[in-house]
This record gives structure tokens, C-alpha cells and sequence, in this order.
């Protein structure tokens, strides 16, 4: 066990107060934390200020280059990093686990390095010259939480890093360690001031509120639930800042009458159980047909049967425990109401300590909490229709507009139903699939703006126009 500090101005900086941070799997303290304070985080704000003066007006390659050696350094450090990141989130180091998420956080860095947004010349005739430039904002503030912190603070930093910003990043208290180390390590190619971290447990200070408030800071990228989102948004009127949140999502799946339920049980498991389901855009229900409503449910639980979970520390783990006790609460209490109304497939007892074995249950209508809410957690609500549009009028009928997926060997006729879903995100024949190059983000409730890509990118961004 050991301490972690907050990083400020490329020093290594502890707080008087910590808290511990648990290994879900055994409840033993894997690190201690930093409870920053509010006089923390003045000084990492300070830091950035200064910091953003110089870093701003860095040429590209040298930015370009700060990307590419954040790269190199997570890739240096991806086994250490795993091993810290399964021991305070949960997750296994194998599979859709740890390894794979230090592994796309150091893929995400190199791609960031690739993205450019060039001055954009609107008009250039005798009238004059009209051309947009896309300029540095200032400090960002970055808020993760505890499902993806190691990738969701690349996706956070890495592009405000690579637009000339700097940058406080506050990790969730439920899972800090592994960003804390993430942000050291950066320190070691960017010039102080340019990455700082901060850690709050919520209960005695909360950061996250305060940098919300913080009239330092010009932008908040909040990753978190709504309604969170929403405070941050309230928070942040006061000072404009912009914002870019990327909140909760309750996915719909829709199964159309035409599929193999063999073939498809796979794709469908790990579109709602990657991360124990505690993702974002994980597929969180599940509208399936009639006519073969009965083999997906069989083949869904057949492949759901044979996944090994345990501590993620042991190799052969597939799945791990639910990463905290307020999390853990929530699913159970979503089964508990669910099984009186279902037919429990699989699962739907909890485990030892904070595991829930996958949960499958069916029958279940479209009212029923475990749909309506979202569940965040390894337990499935499966619900039969009849009728193709009654599934599409069900699943766009929610606040969320994360993600969606549509499944059916007929690919056109899946692009048909896929494109009259309300979601950011919209997949044929999988459930989740996001990739560097392509615009991530919710409609509806589940969030403003957009990450990856150019579009990204230019979030990071304020736009000048220049007439001459
Ligand atoms: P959360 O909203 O509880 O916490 C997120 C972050 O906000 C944490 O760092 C927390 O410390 C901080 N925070 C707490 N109070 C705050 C306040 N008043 N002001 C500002 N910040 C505050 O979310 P969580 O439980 O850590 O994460 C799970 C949620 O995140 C789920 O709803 C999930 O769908 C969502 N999520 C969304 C995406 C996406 O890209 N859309 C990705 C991952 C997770």
C-alpha cells in the first residue's frame, strides 16, 4: 500500500487529509488518496494559468510531439498501470479489461498526436480575406469517473493537450489511483503546469463542484452520470464556461425476427456485460421479437453461463466484482423489484462482498425499473414485442440518447430501424464499438458535444475569425 499525491506544476504534491482507496474484490486499501482542498486546487488552476501562457503558443509539432511521448510513456508503464487500475476498479486485467484499456488509452494518445484543425480560409477575392482559426481556450477542467478512468482521462487530456489548453483532471474517489499515477506520468515529457491533477472523496470536499464554480477554469469535459452532468451545468452558468458532457446512457437493443439466436448470443453478451456493465454505452436492454424471443433468451443465457468471474488479479477472470457499494445497492435493488415481475434466466443472486454473478431476466415489460432506470451493473432486462415499431417507439421512449444497436441478418433493413433510433451512436449487429476517428456522444439527456475526431478536437477550441 502506498501514498498518492496530486500532481501541481510538475511537482508531486499530498494533502494533509487522505482517503483510502478499496480493492472491490477483497475490501482490502490499495492505495491512500489525496482529499484535496479547495486551496489545492487554487494552485493547480494557478499552475495551469501560467502554465497556458507558453504551452499556447507551442508550434504543433511540439504539441504533436507531447502526444506522442504521452504514448510512449503509458506503453512504458502499461503493465504497472493495469495492475493498479484492476486492483482499484475491479475489472480483470485480461479480456475487455485492463490490459485493454491501458493498451486503447496509449492508441487514443498516438491518435490524438494524428489530429489537426487547420486554419479554414472562408473567403479569398477582392473583397478581402476571411479565414477561421480554432485557438486555445485556456485551463480545461476535466471530471472522470470510475467505470474507464485511465482511457476517459486520455480522452479528456489528450486533446485539450494537443490544442495548446492545460489542464486540472479530478478522477472519481472510487477509482483515483491509476489517474493519479497517469498524470505523473506525464509530467515526465510535458512542461510543468500543463497536466495537474486533483482528488476529492466527495464526502469532505467535493472538487468537482468547486472547479465547476471556478472562475480560472474555461472549460469543464464532465464524464459522469446525469445527473451530476446537470449540477456541473448549473454550476458552470455562472462563469460561461463551455462544456462538454458525456453522461449516462440506457441503450436499447432491438432484435428483429430474422436473426440466428446462436449466432448473435456473443455479440449481445458483451454489448451489455463489458466492464460487468458498467459502461456507458453498454446495451442496458434488450427488445427482442417473438418469433425467436425464446432461442435468443436460451442462447443469451448459454454463453452467459460459461464466463468465469473472479478477482481480476487472477489471470482466468472474465468478469470482476461491481465496483462499489452504492453501485452494487442499485443493481440489486433493479433485480430484486425486477424478479417479482420476471422470469430470472440466470443469476439474480449477489455474490460474495461487492460480485453480482450475469443476470439475465426476461419478461419483463417495458415499465418495469430495471428498464426504465439506467441499471449500470452485470443484469440484463430482456422484453419481447410483437411489432417492429412498438420496439422502436419503446426504445426512443427515454430521457438517455447514448447508443443503440439493431440486429438482424438483413444489414439494410437494420439501417432502416437503426436510423429512426434517438442515440449518438448507433451500431448493425454489435453494441458499443467506438474508435479514435469517429464523434462520441449522447442526444437527449445523455450529454452536449462531442469527443474523438476533429469534432472532438475542435471542442477544445474557440473559434476567431480573422478579416483582412
Ligand atoms: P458520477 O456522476 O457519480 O461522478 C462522476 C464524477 O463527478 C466523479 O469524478 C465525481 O467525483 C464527480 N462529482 C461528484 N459530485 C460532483 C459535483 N457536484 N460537481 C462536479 N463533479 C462532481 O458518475 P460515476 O458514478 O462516476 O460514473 C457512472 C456514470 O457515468 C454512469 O451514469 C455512466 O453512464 C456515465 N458515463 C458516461 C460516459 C459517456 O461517455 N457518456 C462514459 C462513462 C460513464
Amino acid at each position: 500500500m502506498s501514498d498518492f499525491s496530486m500532481t501541481i506544476n510538475g511537482q508531486p504534491v499530498s494533502a494533509a487529509d487522505q482517503f483510502d482507496v478499496k480493492n472491490p474484490a477483497t475490501g482490502d486499501t490499495v492505495g491512500l488518496a489525496p482529499n484535496s482542498s479547495k486551496d489545492h486546487l487554487d494552485l493547480a488552476v494557478a499552475a495551469a494559468q501560467v502554465a497556458f501562457t507558453t504551452w499556447s503558443q507551442t508550434s504543433d509539432a511540439v504539441r504533436v510531439q507531447a502526444c506522442q511521448d504521452i504514448a510512449a510513456k503509458i506503453g512504458e508503464h502499461a503493465e504497472e498501470l493495469a495492475q493498479l487500475l484492476t486492483r482499484e476498479q475491479g475489472k480483470p486485467l485480461n479480456g475487455i479489461g485492463s490490459r485493454f484499456e491501458i493498451g486503447g488509452a496509449q492508441a487514443w494518445a498516438a491518435h490524438t498526436a494524428s489530429l489537426s484543425l487547420p486554419v479554414k480560409v472562408l473567403q479569398d477575392n477582392e473583397q478581402g480575406r476571411v479565414e477561421l482559426h480554432r485557438k486555445p481556450m485556456g485551463v480545461v477542467g476535466s471530471i472522470t469517473p470510475w467505470n474507464w478512468p485511465v482511457m476517459i482521462a486520455v480522452w479528456h487530456i489528450l486533446p485539450a493537450v494537443r490544442s495548446g489548453n492545460t489542464v486540472v483532471v479530478k478522477p472519481s474517489p472510487y477509482a483515483p489511483l491509476s489517474t493519479l499515477r497517469l498524470v505523473e506520468l506525464m509530467n515526465q515529457v510535458l512542461p510543468p503546469g500543463v497536466v495537474n491533477s486533483v482528488c476529492s472523496d466527495d464526502r469532505t470536499s467535493n472538487i468537482g463542484a468547486a472547479m465547476s464554480a471556478h472562475p480560472g477554469i474555461r472549460k469543464i469535459v464532465f464524464t459522469g452520470s446525469i445527473n451530476t452532468g446537470k449540477k456541473v451545468m448549473a454550476t458552470a452558468a455562472d462563469t460561461v464556461k463551455r462544456l462538454t458532457l458525456e453522461l449516462g446512457g440506457n441503450d436499447a437493443g432491438i432484435v428483429l425476427p430474422d436473426v440466428d439466436p446462436k449466432a448473435i448470443a456473443e455479440g449481445l453478451f458483451w454489448g451489455a456485460f463489458i466492464n460487468n456493465g458498467q459502461t456507458c454505452a453498454a446495451m442496458k436492454r434488450l427488445y427482442v421479437h417473438e418469433s425467436v424471443y425464446d432461442g435468443v433468451c436460451a442462447a443469451l443465457a448459454d454463453y452467459a453461463r460459461a464466463i468465469p468471474v473472479g478477482p481480476g488479479t487472477e489471470e482466468a477472470s472474465v468478469l470482476g466484482p461491481i465496483n462499489n457499494r452504492m453501485q452494487f445497492d442499485k443493481v440489486q435493488r433493479l433485480v430484486d423489484a425486477a424478479k417479482q415481475k420476471g422470469r430470472v434466466l440466470l443469476g439474480g443472486e449477489p455474490g460474495e462482498g461487492l460480485f453480482f454473478p450475469p443476470t439475465l431476466i426476461a419478461d419483463l415489460s417495458h415499465d418495469d425499473p430495471l428498464v426504465t432506470e439506467e441499471q449500470f451493473g452485470p443484469a440484463l432486462p430482456i422484453i419481447k414485442y410483437s411489432n417492429v415499431e412498438d420496439a422502436i417507439r419503446q426504445a426512443n421512449d427515454s430521457p438517455n440518447g447514448l447508443g443503440g444497436s439493431v440486429w438482424s441478418r438483413d444489414v439494410e433493413k437494420a439501417r432502416q430501424v437503426a436510423s429512426r433510433m434517438e442515440c449518438g451512436s448507433v451500431w448493425i449487429n454489435k453494441h458499443g464499438a467506438i474508435q479514435p476517428n469517429a464523434p462520441f456522444g449522447g442526444v437527449k439527456s445523455s450529454g452536449c458535444g462531442v469527443e474523438f475526431g476533429e469534432e472532438g478536437l475542435a471542442e477544445y477550441t474557440d473559434i476567431q475569425v480573422m478579416f483582412s
